[in-house]
């Protein structure tokens, strides 16, 4: 059984960036416009031996209660119930974000791992890239930069480890 991976965050953390690494795909559209995927997007990845399966969601907000927010909030609890492992991405560069926080709470009740993933940490110091987001509590951030693909193979390493 391939593993179900589901990228989450707010938009434009880079989550469409990363699906496309993880696949080797142009499936994911990535775009500078913020929140452009609106719907979950599938894809099938393999790195080295190790095959899985992606979800790419839009980004989500939590206690939304109306309108295209409150669509994306629906879909990304569909995509938590069938993750097997959540990526939680975040944004190196712009920092920890009010919005950040809210998914965080969401993401801390999940019946399921959760990987804290900083990303557009390219050029960075890790440690000082992941420090402030320490405080959502979701353990050790771990630092990427799905651009690049730097820290990439680690994090598939650290998902594969924990399933
Ligand atoms: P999404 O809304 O979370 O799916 O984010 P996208 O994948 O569409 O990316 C949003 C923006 O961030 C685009 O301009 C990307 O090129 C940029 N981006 C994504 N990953 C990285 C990264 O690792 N480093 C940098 N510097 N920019 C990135
Ligand atoms: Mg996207």
């Amino acid at each position: 059984m391939k593993p179900t991976i589901v990228l989450v965050g707010r938009p434009n953390v880079g989550k469409s960036t990363l699906f496309n690494r993880l696949t080797r795909s142009r499936d994911a559209l990535v775009a500078d416009q913020p929140g452009l995927t609106r719907d979950r997007h599938y894809g099938i990845g393999r790195m080295g031996d190790r095959d899985y399966l992606v979800v790419d969601t839009a980004g989500f907000d939590p206690v939304a209660k109306d309108g295209i927010m409150h669509e994306m909030a629906r879909q990304a609890e569909q995509a938590i119930a069938e993750a097997d492992v959540l990526l939680f991405l975040v944004d190196g560069r712009a920092g920890l974000t009010p919005h950040d926080e809210q998914i965080a709470t969401r993401l801390r009740r999940a019946d399921r791992p959760v990987f804290l993933v900083v990303n557009k940490g390219e050029g960075m110091n890790r440690a000082m890239a992941g420090a402030e987001f320490h405080a959502l509590g979701l353990g050790d951030p771990l630092v990427i930069s799905a651009a690049h693909g730097d820290g990439v193979r680690p994090l598939l390493d650290e998902i594969f480890d924990t399933l």
